[in-house]
């Protein structure tokens, strides 16, 4: 008997509490091949190659793909991912913003030994990510920012920078004045690193943002969706490499980060 259809009758007998069946992520996605080609192909500076074990670094080192657990809660796969983990959700570049189903959080994943081993980790004394300074909407005066020059995210962010500066002016709202590139900090109320300690992501303006934690959720527990961050926006990101806040239900709409193995070109 098919597994979902043996819990069905179990929940349906009342032998299994719906409680038992809270634990069922972790498992790779099908397509986990693919996902890892398209991470060695986005990372080219650090990763070399992988055999759908192992990703192995251009150190030499390896790291296992798998922790080979397939139980895990929503919060165990956000506080102890593996790397397939990362793939758990599809990232749907491109599509016109909209509410995204409970727990659906693509990006949100991040197997933190595998940025740190990129960025560097901050918290240490010689961990702090090598920046450089990018002007931020030149032509609209919207001053500077500092990103890392790991994976030329710089270079990355500069493109964004000077599509947005061609966009009407109706858009600069939204974009300036930005709310923060590199901050060493934990995403709040985690122990997880936010991708601003690894100076790789961008708030744009604080004041057009929603946030699933500033929001209440409703009498079943789940959080109403909310954005006014235009698609023309969002698309210049996700065009050179940075993946969108608004697209997880824990939205943070004001949220870019570097993350081109969500992107397959
Ligand atoms: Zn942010």
């Amino acid at each position: 008997m098919a597994l979902a259809k043996c819990l069905a009758m179990a929940l349906a007998l009342g032998v299994l509490a719906p409680a038992a069946l809270a634990g069922s992520f972790g498992a790779p996605p099908p397509d986990i091949r693919d996902r890892l080609d398209a991470l060695v192909a986005a990372y080219p500076e650090h990763l070399i190659s992988h055999d759908g074990k192992h990703i192995t670094w251009s150190d030499g080192s390896k790291m296992p793909i798998s922790d080979g657990r397939t139980d895990k809660t929503f919060q165990e796969l956000l506080n102890a991912p593996d790397i397939d983990d990362m793939f758990a959700f599809p990232y749907r570049a491109g599509s016109k913003p909209s509410a995204p189903r409970v727990n659906h959080d693509p990006g949100r994943i991040r197997y933190e030994p595998f940025f740190t081993k990129m960025y560097g980790d901050c918290r240490t004394a010689t961990g702090a990510p090598s920046q450089a300074t990018v002007p931020w909407l030149k032509q609209k005066r919207g001053g500077s920012v500092r990103v890392t020059t790991v994976n030329d995210v710089h270079e990355a962010l500069a493109a964004v920078s000077a599509e947005l500066d061609r966009l009407p002016s109706r858009f600069v709202k939204f974009l300036r004045p930005n709310s923060g590139t590199y901050n060493c900090r934990k995403i709040s109320g985690t122990k997880r690193l936010s991708v601003h300690a690894f100076a790789a992501a961008i708030d744009i303006n604080v004041k057009q943002a929603h946030y699933w934690k500033w929001a209440k959720p409703g009498k079943d527990g789940t959080y109403r969706w909310r954005n006014r961050i235009p698609m023309e926006i969002i698309e210049v990101f996700e065009r050179h490499g940075f993946i969108w806040g608004g697209r997880w239900y824990h939205y943070d709409t004001m949220h870019f980060e570097y993350r081109p193995e969500l992107l397959p070109r």
